[in-house]
């Protein structure tokens, strides 16, 4: 049998890393088995629904290439649906209209809070022949027996029935609840197995009654371990943790964050970094621990860099095209070899997309406005007649390759009876204005002559109307 998933979000909120975690699982569960990968729109919160969260969801797992099956199903296209079987629940009297008014259930609820006993509705209109409108519908729970069902990752659990209450399964309105429609849909959409957050434990039995109650095959249920902050409390913003696109626009790349996401309760052995292929072929549900999860920022950063220094550059270059143009206007003369080039000798030492552009700046942006702070004028004395040399040396090599540029101003340093790395650091002052950047001679190589040599040309004159040619 071909295993179905689902992810089943509701267009309530921009979608939470929380959130892509259940997707991720749900998707690699499909890969993992040759099965079906589908989404639902769970948007029968007519108030709280909003389009622009739907389109963020979408959006979202497009960019961690979650990609999926099937057409999404949107549960506010399917009311008639949920009021035809909500009837068919009733003429088989396994379902009832309850017209109780909400300050009497409210005073049922306050009294139970006062007992410490947890709210059950009291079953008032299960029997009861006239209804005014307006009603709810309930199903009817059976009072005795327990509902049980295996986990996946948890095994066996079960609950009293006693425990459970006739629920609502229409609302006056006429939109089902939670419970009611994901039931339908799982069982119209073909879904073999429902993986998502533990939080939905509790509403397993009354899904399970339901399915019972209407004759569909239940599904295999697996709930994915809590995601919790490194101080051990429920995963929240203050924990550093945003929603999906911001990791997008702070320049993690969608591999780093789905290697972070998958280790948030799934491990192997004791490898940390896997390729997406990899992942296809070693995900599985055994192997999904029941442990809460910690969410370790700091963790993601390392993970980052590894893909950032890991990943092609000329891959790297296409999705800062697709997702930074803006902030790469400045390299729109730059050859496309030489953008790639730049990527290449700055990716090993960065952790996250901003910190390369900072660098493909320097290289390629704007000639840098030099600063004084911290130049003695002695120093910059010698610097001015550093570059003076440097310029002549470099000006004359004509590939200007790395090795070339290397064996000149090596040549330049032992004019000076100097170290290369005082030579180096006045270069590197004159072409990115500051003091670190990629390894020196590839950085020039890079750049090319005409750069390279304009920049030394305007440090030169700058530390000259400073003062450095005097003396
Ligand atoms: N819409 C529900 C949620 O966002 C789906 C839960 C489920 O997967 O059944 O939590």
């Amino acid at each position: 049998m071909q295993t179905r998933v689902r992810f089943a979000p509701s267009p309530t909120g921009f979608l939470h890393v929380g959130g892509a975690r259940t997707a991720l699982f749900n998707w690699l569960f499909a890969r993992s088995t040759g099965g079906k990968f589908l989404l639902r729109i769970e948007d029968t919160d007519r108030e709280r629904s909003d389009p622009k969260y739907t389109a963020d969801i979408l959006e979202s797992l497009s960019w961690l290439g979650l990609n999926w099956d099937e057409p999404p199903v949107y549960q506010s296209s399917r009311f008639d649906r949920y009021a035809t079987v909500a009837n068919e629940l009733m003429a088989a009297h396994l379902a009832y209209r309850c017209d109780c008014k909400p300050e009497v259930l409210d005073a049922i609820r306050q009294r139970c809070q006062k007992e410490k006993r947890p709210f059950r509705y009291p079953g008032t209109c299960r029997e009861k022949k006239e209804i005014a409108a307006p009603y709810v519908v309930r199903i009817k729970v059976p009072k005795e027996g327990a509902t049980a069902f295996k986990d996946l990752i948890r095994g066996d659990i079960s609950f009293q029935n006693k425990d459970l209450d006739d629920w609502v399964i229409l609302r006056t309105d006429g939109s089902p609840t939670y419970n009611f429609s994901v039931v339908i849909d799982d069982h119209d959409q073909g879904i073999t197995h429902v993986l998502r957050g533990d939080d939905h434990i509790n509403n397993t039995p009354k899904q399970i009654l339901l399915y019972q109650a209407l004759g569909f095959e239940v599904p295999n249920f697996a709930h994915l371990p809590m995601i919790l902050g490194t101080d051990r409390t429920k995963l929240s913003k203050r924990h550093g943790a945003a929603s999906t696109l911001e990791y997008r626009t702070m320049g993690y790349l969608p591999q780093a964050l789905v290697n972070f996401l998958v280790r948030l309760g799934w491990s192997y052995g004791d490898q940390e970094i896997f390729t997406v292929e990899e992942l296809k072929r070693f995900f599985s549900l055994e192997r999904v621990g029941k442990a809460n999860a910690v969410f370790n920022p700091e963790k993601l950063e390392w993970i980052s860099g590894i893909f950032m220094r890991d990943t092609p550059s000329a891959e790297l270059a296409s999705y800062l095209d697709q997702y930074f143009a803006v902030e790469m206007a400045f390299t729109k003369d730059v050859e496309r070899e030489r953008l790639e080039k730049g990527i290449a000798i700055t990716q090993g030492k960065i952790k996250k997309i901003p910190e390369l552009i900072a660098q493909l700046k320097c290289l390629f942006g704007e000639d840098p406005a030099y600063e004084q702070a911290g130049l003695k004028a002695e120093d910059a004395k010698k610097m001015f007649q550093v570059l003076t040399a440097v310029k002549d040396a470099v000006g004359s090599v004509s590939a200007f390759s790395k090795d070339d540029l290397d064996q000149r101003v090596r040549a330049v340093a032992a004019q000076f009876n100097e170290k290369l790395a005082p030579v180096a650091q006045a270069i590197r002052f004159a072409v990115t204005g500051g003091k670190v950047s990629p390894g020196l001679f590839e950085m020039l190589e890079v750049q090319g002559k005409q750069t390279v040599l304009r920049r030394v040309e305007n440090a030169i004159r700058w530390l000259g109307e400073l003062g450095g040619s005097k003396g």
